[in-house]
């Protein structure tokens, strides 16, 4: 781990001994206060009036238990986290993600990176995480109806379009936010439909929600290029998952003249030197919801199941890990730059470990963080509050543009806040300090609260 400032090293001692075993958000907060080392020494009252030390403590933490019935009439129980961690800017807002990996450090470092990309987006929203153990795979519609039920049944209390507005992560799509958002109604008897974001179109959702965080990713990387004085055209891609976020980079890599080569979910990957066949994945995955070796199957040819290793071992110029943390390692990353990559951006939320970003800041590869790159998905969600408040749909064309232009500002904005502070080039830093002095200045004018 890189050296932190001597104002800061107390601070991070602090969070790792307030918050043991939480390895994950220890290691998300070190990545942030690796880069405030030029804006303490500058500011040092961030440190000495306690603004770092209280974005490091959430707001309110709430855990809670969540009873169901299976299809066998079983009761099964899980454990239920919201956390609302920084409502500076706006009312809490972040996904819920069902997996049975969720703990309490998983949902605090989401809910942490969660507050600097909301800050970049430029958009009103404060930063919150929550989810459930509760693994939905191999569940019927059933299940995962009563278990939603039975989530929002506790939630809804600290839920509101002013307080606390939730969306989709990982295990949480269209169907869940629909049961969701159906137990939520009935519970207030209210149709509050900025109450959660992703909803389907029918019943105040937003287009472009569905695709906006893999669009908005590509959306950066060819900003990245642009700056670069190239393009995506004919580049080869690699996607690490082949959920939601993989599958619209996937999408609109091949819409803006790229070929994505390979893809995987968490049983293995595939090599498809023809280029993914999207509307088959589609089906695979959101249809069939089967694995990667179905596809290969399904493509009857031409794709191969990789044999050993990971997705990263296949050559790319450009590399988007839209899985899940810490996926990508320095061996990952050796292998990639062995590959020719040259641009990397994060489309899942923390995939990188941090010795495999030293390893491209070495190689010179360019490397965009998930708070700025992923921050598409979020935006939309924003965007989708403003309809549901003005009780207003845009259409896909207006929508995506908004998307679009979110994105190169942030891409901008990044790069800018970097040559300022000394570190030209490093989008890493130039996210964190812009995300970061914004909510900064926020909560200083807002007094000790
Ligand atoms: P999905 O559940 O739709 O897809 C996740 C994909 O990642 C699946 O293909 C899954 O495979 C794969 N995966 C999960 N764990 C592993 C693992 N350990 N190894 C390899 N593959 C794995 O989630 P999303 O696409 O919504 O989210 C992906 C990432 O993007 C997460 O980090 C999330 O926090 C982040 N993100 C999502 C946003 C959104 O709008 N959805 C917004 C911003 C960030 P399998 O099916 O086998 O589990």
């Amino acid at each position: 781990m890189t050296e932190l400032h001597d104002l800061l090293r107390p601070v991070f001692d602090d969070v790792v001994a307030r918050n043991p075993g939480e390895r994950e958000f220890h290691q998300a907060v070190h990545e942030v206060l690796e880069s405030l080392g030029p804006v303490v020494a500058k500011r040092p009252e961030y440190v000495d009036a306690a603004v770092i030390q209280r974005l490091c403590e959430p707001e309110r933490q709430i855990i809670f238990r969540v009873p169901w019935l299976d299809d066998r009439g079983r009761t099964q129980v899980n454990r239920g986290f919201r956390v609302e961690f920084n409502s500076a800017l706006g009312p809490y807002k972040g996904g819920l993600r069902f997996h049975p990996s969720v703990y309490l450090g998983i949902v605090k470092f989401l809910g942490f990176e969660q507050i600097f990309k909301n800050a970049l987006t430029g958009l009103p929203i404060g930063g919150g995480k929550g989810g459930s153990d509760f693994d939905p795979k191999g569940r019927s519609d059933a299940e995962v109806m009563r278990f939603c039920q039975s989530f929002m049944t506790e939630l809804y209390r600290h839920l509101g379009e002013h307080t606390d507005v939730p969306a989709g992560d990982i295990g949480v799509g269209g169907r869940e936010i629909g049961y969701l958002f159906g137990q939520y109604k009935r519970i207030t008897n209210r149709y509050e439909s900025g109450v959660l974001t992703g909803k389907g179109l029918a019943w105040g959702g937003s287009q472009v929600r569905t695709e906006a965080t893999g669009y908005g990713v590509v959306f950066f990387v060819d900003r990245m290029l642009a700056a670069a004085g190239d393009s995506l055209e004919g580049k080869r891609v690699v996607v690490s998952g082949s959920g939601n976020v993989a599958i619209y980079a996937i999408e609109k890599v091949h819409q803006l003249g790229g070929r994505v080569v390979a893809c995987s979910d968490s049983s293995g990957y595939v090599v498809d030197d023809a280029g993914i066949d999207l509307e088959l994945l589609k089906v695979v995955k959101n249809e069939q919801r089967g694995r990667i070796a179905d596809y290969v199957e399904a493509r009857g040819g031409g794709a191969v199941l990789g044999a050993s290793g990971s997705v990263w071992d296949v050559a790319c110029d450009v590399a988007l890990p839209c899985a899940t943390q810490n996926e990508l390692d320095e061996a990952a990353a050796k292998a990639l730059v062995g590959g020719g990559v040259r641009v990397v951006a994060e489309g899942a939320n923390m995939p990188t470990t941090p010795g495999a970003v030293r390893l491209f800041a070495e190689a010179g590869v360019q490397f965009a963080p998930g708070k700025a790159a992923n921050a598409g998905g979020v935006a939309t969600s924003a965007l989708e509050m403003q309809q549901n408040a003005s009780r207003d749909s845009w259409s896909f064309e207006y929508t995506e543009g908004r998307l679009a232009g979110i994105m190169s500002d942030i891409h901008d904005r990044c790069l800018a806040t970097a040559e300022e502070y000394g570190q030209p080039g490093s989008y890493a830093a130039g996210a964190n300090i812009a995300g970061f002095t914004q909510v900064a200045d926020a909560m200083v004018a807002l007094g000790v609260v």
